[in-house]
């Protein structure tokens, strides 16, 4: 997704950047307030930082809720509650202090946009996610709603967390998800010691459908639906 990262601040935008990238996610980074109002059209989110140069980030803050309704995050050193409590009342969907943990942030930002279902596309992009629509890949089909994967016609039965873990994918196939996400939003637990379950879950998703392909591992990071569920997906899953 497209992320609008408004910050003066060189070294804190780089390290963002760099964890948004790291993410999937595109980055246009400006500094100025003018240019925050100016490219907020293409956000699919925003994280604002509110001691701008050019205008105060409460003021900015109010006129872009005035064009814009994307998910939006303050990150500010500005800690008083009062602060907290107008740039909520603005419209923040979130507000994180400085210095904050970047997996912290990371979660925040998870949290937020799904809760506003911004999981699809920026206004006017193109569709990143499938929502609560049926997926396919090949001959697999996903129907989140419905809860039923099916191989070539023929449904296939996943445990509950196979299938919450196929389903995340499946409804964002265009990204990769890491496997804190993974852990997080299915085990409620991003930094689970027992993380080797997920990959024992990625491979009874391969194994019931018979396409290796489906799930594919992205080393080091996390895993992504596969575009051809038939081919050797095992090959790049080498642990
Ligand atoms: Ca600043």
């Amino acid at each position: 997704m497209h992320a609008l990262l408004v910050e003066d601040d060189d070294r804190m935008a780089r390290a963002l950047g760099t964890a948004l990238a790291r993410r999937g996610h595109t980055v246009r980074r400006v500094s100025r307030a003018l240019d925050a109002l100016r490219y907020v059209h293409e956000a699919g989110f925003v994280l604002l930082d509110l001691g701008l140069p050019d205008l105060d980030g409460l003021e900015l803050l109010r006129r872009l809720r005035t064009v814009c309704d994307a998910p939006l995050i303050v990150v500010t050193a500005r800690c008083e509650e009062r602060d907290v409590v107008q740039a909520l009342r603005a419209g923040a969907d979130d507000y994180v202090v400085k210095p904050f943990r970047m997996a912290e942030l990371i979660a925040r930002i998870d949290t937020v946009r799904r809760r506003t279902g911004a999981h699809g596309e920026p206004p006017g992009g193109s569709p990143a996610g499938a929502g609560g629509r049926t997926v396919r890949a090949g001959d697999v089909e996903v129907d989140p709603a419905g809860r039923t994967v099916t191989v070539a016609g023929s449904e296939v039965r996943l445990t509950r967390r196979e299938f919450d873990v196929l389903a995340l994918l499946a409804g964002r196939p265009d990204e990769v998800c890491s496997r804190e996400e993974i852990l997080d939003r299915i085990w409620g637990d991003a930094f689970l010691a027992a993380s080797r379950s997920l990959d024992v879950h990625v491979a009874g998703i391969r194994a019931k459908t018979g396409r290796p392909g489906l799930v594919r591992t992205v080393r080091g990071f996390g895993y992504r639906l596969g575009a051809d569920p038939a081919g050797r997906g095992e090959r790049d899953a080498a642990r």
